[in-house]
């Protein structure tokens, strides 16, 4: 079905484990992504048993080898050197269309030699959270995983209360995460961490193999944290909380990986947790960019490890590349905020208005979505009309009027239209909101895959302004809202 390599088992085998996936005991397929497929080689396209038996592990998928990689990580903030896949296995490498090198996944196949107490499973729920969620942000231009498949294993899976189980499939540019690193560093293990360095330098930042010693490892490190403070830049545009930024959750490819109690802000809140395991508000929305950088921090650490000089000096110039973050975040968050503001791309006032209407929303309780959403259309046709439309949003109409002056001289999405067909790709009409995905998986554990589907074919075109669309971007009402996300 796709030619598989397996150049992660090229290196020291400290790094991973060989491991079958445990069988499902019913397998079915719930959603299959071929346009995906395609994209990663697929020559033809199974039925769709098949299909359930390969993407559950039930079956060996042609080519597959299945191993589980080790990584450490710090998890709200403590260190934990022995994680893993738990609960997943890479099957294999493809050469997708444009030739980049990329993994599937399997994730909820059976436990593996890291699984430590845990099952090997993950319900249903999750899964079909994951997919939706995945499949949105790709929609929205986001680096991230993305979700080849979901099947339904038929078993329950022991959660409180029990739960049908079900298997997702995630393709990633790689799954090398910052704790990967920490993983080879915590037990001292020089070889095996300048194995992934060198591994990571060829898959993702080939210019860096121009640079060799120490400056070797400052651009790799260079080049991870450009990647990373492009990619929470877009979080923060269209209010998505990733929930658990833990250093094994942290992408050296800078996609968005392991959506567990993500969720998407409604109304403008800098402080907004959803997930039930963030107790301390670590990973609120506003903290997103800080502890991106405190990952970053963590593999610094272990970079450190492999380069030659005196100790001082070197915690001087990793602390200098890891300062260099705050500079390029500011400068991608002014990129997306010119583009959302529908402002010229070079705009220096697009992170000031920003703020300022941040602020704004966040007095009037406006849902960020739905107001960027108007603000685009006030761009696109000015009038009373589309100007009530985005007043009604919020409490405090009157600020608004206030900010939509300063707006006013400054927005050129109302004369261009390149800069207003930006600013749409900018601001989604919809996005996965939470009772909505949380309405799906309900129906979803009922029988009813439906509304899943509904859902799925809404948040993949997020920028099709249609009636169904429309119906299913409203925020939620007083009694809709999902106010806790659990993984
Ligand atoms: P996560 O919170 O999904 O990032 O997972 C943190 C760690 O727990 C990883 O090492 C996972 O593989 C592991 N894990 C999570 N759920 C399970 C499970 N049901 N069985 C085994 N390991 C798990
Ligand atoms: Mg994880
Ligand atoms: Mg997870």
């Amino acid at each position: 079905m796709f030619t598989l390599y397996h150049r992660y088992a090229e290196l020291p085998d400290t790094l991973w484990a060989d491991c079958r996936p445990t069988p499902a005991v019913a397998p079915s397929l719930i959603v299959f992504n071929t346009a995906l497929a395609r994209e990663l080689g697929m020559d033809e396209q199974p039925d769709d048993a098949t299909l359930a038996d390969y993407f559950s592990g039930s079956a060996p998928l042609p080519g597959a080898r299945p191993m589980a990689l080790g990584y450490a990580g710090h998890q709200f903030g403590h260190f934990v050197p022995r994680l893993g896949d738990g609960r997943a296995l890479l099957l294999g490498e493809v050469v997708d269309a444009d030739g980049r090198r990329r993994d599937i996944q399997l994730k909820g196949s059976g436990r593996t030699p890291y699984s430590r107490g845990g099952d090997g499973r993950a319900p249903l729920g999750p899964v079909l959270r994951e997919y939706l969620v995945s499949e949105a942000m790709a929609a929205m231009g986001i680096p991230t995983t993305r979700a080849l498949a979901a099947v339904a294993t038929g078993e329950q899976v022991m959660r409180m209360p029990a739960e049908p189980g079900a298997v997702i499939t995630r393709v990633a540019s790689s799954h090398l995460r910052v704790g990967t690193f920490q993983f080879a560093a915590a037990r001292g293990d020089k070889k095996a961490l300048r194995a992934l360095v060198e591994h990571a330098i060829e898959r993702h930042f080939p210019a860096v193999k121009s640079h060799d010693g120490n400056a070797r490892y400052l651009a790799f490190f260079d080049a991870v944290m450009r990647r990373q403070a492009y990619l929470v830049a877009r979080w923060m545009g269209v209010g998505f909380i990733h929930g658990v930024m833990n250093t094994d959750n942290a992408s050296i490819a800078g996609e968005t990986i392991d959506y567990g109690p993500c969720a998407f802000m409604e109304a403008f809140e800098p402080d907004k947790v959803f997930s039930s395991i963030d107790q301390g508000g670590r990973y609120a929305f506003a903290r997103q960019p800080a502890m991106a950088q405190w990952n970053l921090a963590r593999l610094a650490e272990c970079l450190l490890m492999l380069m030659d000089g005196k100790e001082n000096a070197l915690v001087e110039e990793a602390t200098a590349a890891l300062r260099r973050f705050d500079e390029v975040f500011a400068e991608e968050r002014r990129k997306v905020s010119a583009d959302k503001l529908g402002l010229a791309a070079e705009s220096e006032c697009a992170t000031p208005l920003m703020e300022a209407l941040e602020n704004v929303m966040q007095r009037g309780k406006m849902d960020m979505t739905a107001t960027f959403d108007a603000l685009y259309h006030l761009a696109a046709d000015p009038g009373e009309a589309r100007r009530d439309a985005l007043l009604a949003l919020g409490e405090a109409p009157g600020e608004v009027v206030q900010w939509l002056e300063r707006w006013q001289g400054e927005q050129t999405a109302g004369h261009s239209a390149e800069r207003l067909a930006a600013m749409r790709r900018a601001n989604p009409v919809i996005i996965p909101r939470n009772h909505r995905v949380q309405e799906a998986i309900s129906a979803a554990e009922d029988g009813d895959y439906q509304p899943f589907y509904t859902l799925l074919a809404a948040v993949i075109a997020p920028f099709d302004d249609t009636a169904n669309a429309r119906r299913l971007a409203a925020p939620a009402t007083a009694d809709e809202r999902v106010l806790r996300t659990f993984c």
